[in-house]
Parts: C-alpha cells; structure tokens; sequence
C-alpha cells in the first residue's frame, strides 16, 4: 500500500499548488567534512521539477514538534526514481540533525516541487554565488546549460574538501572559484566580495545566482548592480541567517534588524 503523507503535508502542498509524498531514504553518506549526500526514492520526477527547484522535507526539532527544511535538488535518476540532496552538516539544527541520522529505509514527507529561480535562458554566461548550501543547486542548473556557454561558481567553503566539483558537457566553459572562509564570520560578505572582484565579466548578456547566507548575498548583489548587471539578471534566494534558525516552514527571516 503506498505510504499517506502527514495531513499538515497534504494541506500546505495543496495550498503550494505543489505535491506532497513519502519517500523513503535510499542512502546517507557524507561527501566531505561539511556536505552530506541524502538519496531518496518515491515519485522524484513528480518532486524534483527543473534545474534551480527544491523540496521541503518534513522533520522533526530537539523537542519533537516537525517543522520542514527546504533542500535544493542536486540530481534526478528518473529510472530509479531517485533524487538526490546535498545537506550541510557543519551546523546544530533539526535538518543537518535528519541528514546525518537518516538511515536507508526511513520514510520522510516531501513536498516538491517549490523555487522560482531557474536558469535564464537568455544568458550567455550564468555566475553561481554563494557556499555550501547553494552546490547542489549551481550544479543541477549548470549541467542543464545549452552548450556552448559558460558557467563560473564562486563559493566560499569552511573546509578544503568542502570543494567539490561536478562533470559538466565538454563544449562549456566552466570556472570554479573557491574562497577559503578561514576565520572570517559566516555572515561576513569579505571573502566572497574578493572572489568576485577577481572575475571580469564576460561581454555579452549575463545572470548571476545567489544562494546563500542572508546578509552576504545581499552584499554580493549589492557589488553585483554596482557592476553594472541589471537587477533582473541577479537572482537570490537567502537560503539562511546566521544566529537564527530558519522558521518552521524553512525560510530565513528577512527582515532588516
Ligand atoms: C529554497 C532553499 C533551498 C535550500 N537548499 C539547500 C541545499 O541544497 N543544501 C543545504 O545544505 N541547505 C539548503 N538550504 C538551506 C537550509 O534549508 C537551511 O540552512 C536550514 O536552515 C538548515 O536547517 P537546520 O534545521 O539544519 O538549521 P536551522 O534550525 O535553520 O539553524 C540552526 C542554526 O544553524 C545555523 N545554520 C543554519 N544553516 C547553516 C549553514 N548552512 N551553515 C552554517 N550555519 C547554519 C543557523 O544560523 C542557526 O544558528 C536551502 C534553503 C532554501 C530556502
């Protein structure tokens, strides 16, 4: 008998215009120090949507109420009706906590597919910004570039081997920036702003993604429009906030304090 998500599921998928099911995990594995591969099985097509789109898994806080975490999809396998996602762990929270504990067999509710920001068709050139948070994205929406084109990524990672790069069409022009955190704060824009001013932009049109921490992609638009690039061909989500855990539908808070 195929598994009935939580009613609270089926009410917010309803409301989302999205869909609601319960896979199972199919694996857990930690990818480097700070990133954490979750497969998970049970209508992936349906849920995974496009290149730049995520699910929202539903899991359970240190007192036990649920609350849901959003993660983008880093990869579809529609033959194994798989998809996967990659989680950081380098922090205390109900979803790093589900990643690193999930085990294969459990069952999790899903709700998919949800995100607005997908790749522009019209860029020449697309510039992937932010850390660990936004990999999974950047590459899912890299690898559906129509080649030729070219694809930069400028992450900041907390750990060397929280590099981790992806296969990509021979005829695309892919570079990959990554800024060492060191000591810096997680909601200091330095490091990335330095990796930025180390990139000229190419001469024909552009887009630049923004996945990451609140106060740094802000900073980072805000170099970006001073750049020159025009406020529609900078997209960003604030995936999280520093010192606040995201609210129990999964969005940072944005306000301005
Ligand atoms: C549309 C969307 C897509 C996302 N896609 C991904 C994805 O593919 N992979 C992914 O890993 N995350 C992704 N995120 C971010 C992820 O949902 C949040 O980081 C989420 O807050 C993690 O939940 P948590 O329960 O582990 O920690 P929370 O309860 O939210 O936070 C607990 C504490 O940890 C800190 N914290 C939270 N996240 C991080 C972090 N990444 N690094 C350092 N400190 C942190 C908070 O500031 C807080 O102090 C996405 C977010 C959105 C909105």
């Amino acid at each position: 008998m195929t598994p009935t998500p939580h009613g609270s599921s089926t009410e917010l998928a309803d409301r989302l215009g999205a869909h609601a099911r319960v896979c199972q995990v199919v694996s857990s594995s930690q990818l480097s120090s700070s990133v954490r591969e979750v497969v998970l099985s049970g209508d992936a097509v349906l849920l995974a949507g496009v290149p730049g789109n995520d699910v929202m898994v539903r899991v359970a806080n240190a007192a036990g109420k649920f609350v849901r975490r959003r993660y983008s999809v880093r990869a579809l396998e529609p033959e194994l009706d798989q998809l996967t996602l990659w989680i950081t762990t380098g922090h205390d929270g109900p979803g790093s906590e589900w990643a690193r504990s999930a085990q294969p067999g459990d069952s999790v509710d899903v709700i998919g597919p949800r995100g607005k920001i997908v790749l522009d068709p019209d860029a020449d050139w697309h510039v992937f910004v932010g850390d660990a948070t936004g990999l999974a994205a950047f590459y899912r929406m890299a690898q559906s570039i129509e080649v030729p084109g070219r694809a930069i990524f400028i992450v900041e990672i907390d750990h060397a081997d929280d590099a981790i790069t992806a296969a990509f069409d021979e005829g695309l022009g892919v570079t990959g920036i990554f800024v060492d955190r060191h000591d810096r704060e997680r909601n200091d824009p330095a490091g990335l702003l330095s990796g930025l001013a180390a990139f000229a932009f190419p001469p024909d049109a552009g887009h630049a993604y923004l996945f990451g921490e609140f106060h740094v992609m802000k900073a980072v638009r805000a170099a970006l429009l001073d750049r020159g690039l025009g406020e529609v061909e900078a997209s960003l989500k604030a995936f999280w906030r520093t010192g606040r855990g995201n609210a129990d539908h999964g969005e940072p808070d944005k306000s301005d304090d």
